[in-house]
C-alpha cells in the first residue's frame, strides 16, 4: 500500500483474514502459553473466534470499513467464551466505532488507539499488570508517534509491530494482576502472556497486509 492509499473495508477483511491464518498457525503456542499461566484454552478461544469470523465475512462483507470491523467485533463477542472473546471484541468494536469511511494513516492511528482504550476499559487493566494491554499500548503509541515524526505509514506499521512483540516479551517476568494468570500469583512470573502473544501477532499481521 503506498503512503497516499487509505484503508479501505476490503483492506481491513485481508488483515483480519490474515489473523485468522496465522493464529491457526500458532494455535499450539498459544495454548502451551495458556496451559503454562491459564487454563489452556487461548489458542482454541483465538482459533475457534477467527474461524467464525471468516464464516462471517465470507457470507457478505460489509462495504464500510468501519462496518466490517463492528461485524468483526460482535462475531468475537457472539462465539469466544473467556476473557478474550469479550476483549478483542471490544477492541473491534471499538475500531469501528471511532472510523468512518476509508481510513487515512492518521485516521487508523486514531482507531488503533481507542480501540486499545475500550480494552482497558472493560479489562481494567494498567500497563505492567501482564495482559494483552502490555502489546496493544505500546503498538498503538509506537504508530502515532512514528506518523507524527513523519514516518511512511509501512514504516510506522512495522514500528508498531516490533514494540508490540517487544511487550509481549517483557511480560515474561510480569506478576500477573489481571485475568485467570493472577490467580498463580508469584507463579505467573516466567511465562509470556498468551493475549499479549496473540495481540502482536495481530498487529504484525497488519503490518505484513497493509505494508505489502
Ligand atoms: P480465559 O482467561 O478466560 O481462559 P483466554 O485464555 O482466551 O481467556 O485469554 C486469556 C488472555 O486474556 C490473557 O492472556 C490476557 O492477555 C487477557 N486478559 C485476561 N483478563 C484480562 C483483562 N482484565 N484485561 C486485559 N486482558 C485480559
Ligand atoms: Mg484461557
Amino acid at each position: 500500500m503506498s503512503e497516499s492509499t487509505t484503508i479501505t473495508a476490503g483492506e481491513v477483511s485481508a488483515w483480519v483474514r490474515a489473523f485468522a491464518v496465522a493464529v491457526a498457525e500458532v494455535k499450539d503456542e498459544l495454548t502451551a502459553l495458556d496451559s503454562a499461566i491459564g487454563d489452556g484454552d487461548h489458542g482454541i478461544n483465538m482459533h475457534r473466534g477467527m474461524g467464525a469470523v471468516v464464516d462471517k465475512l465470507d457470507a457478505g462483507e460489509p462495504a464500510e470499513a468501519a462496518a466490517l470491523m463492528k461485524a468483526v467485533g460482535m462475531t468475537l463477542i457472539s462465539k469466544v467464551g473467556g476473557a478474550a472473546g469479550p476483549l478483542y471484541g471490544t477492541l473491534f468494536l471499538k475500531f469501528g466505532a471511532a472510523a468512518s469511511g476509508d481510513l487515512t494513516p492518521e485516521g487508523w492511528a486514531s482507531c488503533f488507539s481507542a480501540g486499545v482504550a475500550g480494552v482497558r476499559a472493560l479489562g481494567k487493566a494498567e500497563l505492567q499488570d501482564k495482559t494483552m494491554v502490555d502489546a496493544l499500548q505500546p503498538a498503538a503509541d509506537a504508530v502515532s508517534a512514528a506518523l507524527g515524526e513523519g514516518a511512511s505509514f509501512a514504516d510506522a506499521l512495522a514500528r508498531g509491530a516490533d514494540a508490540a512483540e517487544e511487550g509481549a516479551r517483557a511480560t515474561i517476568p510480569l506478576v500477573a494482576r489481571k485475568g485467570r494468570a493472577s490467580y498463580l500469583g508469584e507463579r505467573s512470573a516466567g511465562h509470556q502472556d498468551p493475549g499479549a502473544t496473540s495481540s502482536a501477532l495481530l498487529v504484525r499481521c497488519a503490518a505484513r497486509t497493509w505494508a505489502a
